[in-house]
């Protein structure tokens, strides 16, 4: 979610009016965050075990333990020797309950680095504890640049792939498509390789595996020559955005848009690669607080709702255009210093922005209380098992709001609509689909549950969450 992006030229004068209003009427009550206070629990080996919650705060466990090990013979040994399940966590940036156990908790946090990376073949070993933002730099220095990257890039490799975590780009598929090669660790503990030569249905399987196969250690990834990126963002009528999503979204390599709830306008950015020679040496710094003014603007919006449209159109029509430049690593990258909970659901491609604006409309007519910009993307169908975008280029749309705010009401009013529209959730995401749903959606999905069985027989790596979407008792 690209808020930074969004810079509200009025935004002074509606912080000030916010802060005035929420002072009086709210002091200390909506974002207040409270320290972590849990000190956990005395584990079996006698050391302190600490609670889990993940990035958004709306997932939270006490294991009993807690694993790092340090290489794959130590996770190997530690798969053989299990008494109880086990969960694999990355960062913790997911929204659904995925990692939540009161056992084993298991991160790959010290197996992590990119290793033999060939410049002639545009390929390199990428372990799975990396985090995303540590591949860009490491790459760069052999001349190679990733061929896309999500929005931010703060999750662990291995996370990212059990997701399919994805960028934007009409030609560009999800992370997991840049896999070529995988290890992954089943659960009596001995390690299998996978391409779409070698044990394919794993590979197939694998490319979103939710933690459910094995513990995955690292991919053999496709990269790209090193390159820069323009990203240009401007603010436009709704019904512009919505009727050229199509022919921007074809024009750029990456196009994405935000809709601005409530408003009349929607915020176009598009990216694409440029020779460093054309790239002017005096960069405008962006401001970076837009949070800020959306924040107080949602405040000010409790205490006023009757005003919201006219706020929200007033702050988004002093948008300005904006254009940023930098190494491919650098533009995708972006930084979150606001919380937020998140559904996203990918239709097919051809019936994106139809679905958009009944989202948009119903939003209205409902008088949903809800400013937060819905982001929308193009994404390239695969040939990953549970991927949202098997066989099908899609149209991702994620809903957001504010961490602190209730989020169910919003959500339940939006989820039928991209039912409508055959919409696939994001793992990763908030949703409320349960196995039926799933294998109805994924002609692949009993594939999944065969392959799951042969590398899990006795259910190591599952949680009640993966139990219920999963369809195992
Ligand atoms: C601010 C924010 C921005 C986001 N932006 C995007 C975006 O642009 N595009 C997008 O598609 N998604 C996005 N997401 C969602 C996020 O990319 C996914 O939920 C991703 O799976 C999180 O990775 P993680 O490392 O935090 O994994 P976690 O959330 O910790 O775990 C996710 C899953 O990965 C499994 N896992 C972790 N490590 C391993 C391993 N080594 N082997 C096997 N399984 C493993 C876990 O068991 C779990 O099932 C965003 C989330 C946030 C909070």
């Amino acid at each position: 979610m690209n808020f930074d992006r969004i810079q509200l030229n009025r935004r002074n004068l509606l912080k000030a009016a916010g802060a005035g209003l929420v002072a009086a009427g709210t002091a200390g009550c909506s974002s207040s965050v409270k320290p972590q206070e849990n000190p956990g629990i005395i584990g079996k080996d006698g050391k302190r075990v600490l609670p889990w919650s993940n990035w958004s705060g709306n997932q939270h466990c006490q294991p009993n333990e807690r694993l790092v090990p340090r290489n794959e013979d130590e996770l190997l040994t530690i798969l053989r020797n299990a008494t109880q399940p086990i969960r694999s966590v990355g960062s913790g940036h997911s929204f659904s309950a995925l990692v939540p156990t009161d056992q084993t908790l298991l991160s790959l946090a010290r197996l992590r680095g990119v290793e033999n990376v060939d410049a002639d073949a545009l390929e390199a070993d990428v372990w799975a504890g990396t985090r995303l933002s540590q591949i860009g730099d490491k790459l760069w220095e052999h001349g190679l640049s990733t061929i896309n990257m999500s929005d931010i890039d703060t999750q662990a490799f291995g996370g990212a792939l059990a997701t399919s975590t994805h960028g934007t780009g009409k030609e560009l598929g999800t992370l997991s498509t840049h896999v070529k090669t995988l290890r992954i660790a089943n659960a009596a503990g001995e390690m299998l390789e996978c391409s779409a030569e070698q044990n394919s249905d794993l590979f197939h399987a694998a490319g979103n595996n939710l933690g459910a196969l094995g513990i995955v250690t690292k991919a053999r990834i496709r990269t790209d020559k090193a390159y820069y990126l323009k990203e240009h963002s401007w603010m436009m009528s709704e019904d512009e955005g919505l009727e050229r999503a199509e022919e921007l979204r074809d024009a750029h390599r990456h196009y994405e848009m935000y809709a601005l709830p409530h408003s009349d306008y929607m915020l176009g950015i598009a990216i694409d690669k440029i020779d460093p020679a054309e790239i002017p040496t005096d960069q405008a710094e962006p401001s970076g607080d837009a949070y800020e003014a959306f924040r107080m603007m949602s405040n000010l919006i409790d205490y006023m709702p009757f005003a919201r449209s006219w706020l929200v159109n007033f702050g988004a029509g002093g948008v300005e255009p904006e254009t940023r430049y930098g190494k491919s690593h650098e533009i995708f990258g972006n930084l979150r210093d606001i919380r937020f909970n998140e559904m996203e659901y990918t239709v097919p491609a051809e019936v994106g922005p139809q679905c958009l604006r009944e989202i948009l409309q119903t939003i209205k007519k409902q008088n949903i209380p809800v400013i937060f910009p819905i982001e929308a993307r193009y994404i390239k169908g695969d040939d990953v098992w549970l991927s949202p975008f098997y066989k099908r280029d899609g149209f991702a749309i994620s809903c957001h709001n504010f961490h602190d705010k209730d989020y169910k009401k919003y959500f339940a009013a939006i989820e039928p609509i991209f039912w409508k529209y055959d919409g696939r959730p994001h793992w990763g995401k908030i949703h409320t689909l349960k196995a039926a749903e799933f294998a109805a959606r994924y002609e692949r999905f009993n594939d999944f549950l065969r392959v799951r069985k042969e590398m899990d027989p006795q259910g190591l790596f599952l949680n009640d969450h993966l139990r219920s979407t999963l369809g195992i008792s």
